[in-house]
């Protein structure tokens, strides 16, 4: 017998799949990372023409195995803005390139129920890229981004994504990494600066999305 919970999920999945789709998204679902990293391999790569690929910071995208995929692809040159080894003015400057790129993947910090992503930047790099400028645009969400409206989308990003992301880089001074919620703070390392509602894909189908069936990410 079937898990209740991936098959309350499941039916969740298609009804945000059905309301994305309604707003010009191409949408897809997995049952988890492994069969998500399958979709982006088989049933989005092939369709699309993809020479140039760049990656905004998502904890649920690594978790699908698509960024090695990308890297070890002889035919896809990355733009790696996250590089370890180059030195902070070269990660900005590849931020900046990967805006010109065949593909932009990453995650998102919400998706309702209606078909709304929401989304909320430090820099701006990733809600740049799913907003202008990269061809296509390639996002995966697990389960526990979704929710009913769009005032439940804000209250979850602001509340639940943003401390849990502050606290995820140590290095970052924030009230949020001490109290769990949000002071709406003044801090110079505020992660909270730049809000992306994207209410319908523009030009059609240009954003695809895979709903995974699995808890993941902030
Ligand atoms: S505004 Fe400041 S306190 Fe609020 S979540 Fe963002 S970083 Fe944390």
């Amino acid at each position: 017998m079937p898990d209740p919970i991936d098959t309350y999920w499941q039916l969740r999945l298609e009804r945000c799949q059905k309301a994305l789709k309604k707003n010009n998204f191409d949408v897809f679902t997995a049952a988890d990372t492994q069969t998500a990293g399958a979709v982006f391999q088989n049933d989005i790569l092939p369709g699309i023409e993809v020479k140039t690929a760049a990656w905004g910071d998502s904890m649920t995208m690594l978790a699908t195995g698509v960024l090695d995929a990308v890297k070890s692809n002889p035919g896809i040159q990355l733009i790696d803005p996250f590089d370890a080894r180059t030195s902070p003015e070269e990660r900005l400057e590849r931020r900046r390139q990967a805006l010109l790129t065949d593909l932009f993947f990453t995650g998102s910090n919400a998706v309702t129920e209606t078909g709304v992503l929401v989304n909320l930047d430090m820099v701006g790099n990733r809600v740049a890229g799913l907003t202008f400028g990269p061809t296509h645009v390639v996002l995966f969400i697990g389960r526990n981004k979704i929710v009913p409206t769009l005032d439940d989308a804000l209250q979850r990003v602001k509340n639940v994504a943003a401390p849990a992301n502050a606290i995820r880089h140590p290095g970052l001074k924030t009230p949020c990494m001490k109290t769990a919620v949000c002071m709406d703070c003044s801090s110079p390392d505020r992660i909270c600066n730049t809000w992306c509602i994207t209410e319908k894909c523009f030009p059609k189908g240009r954003i695809k999305i895979i709903l995974i069936n699995q808890d993941l990410g902030l």
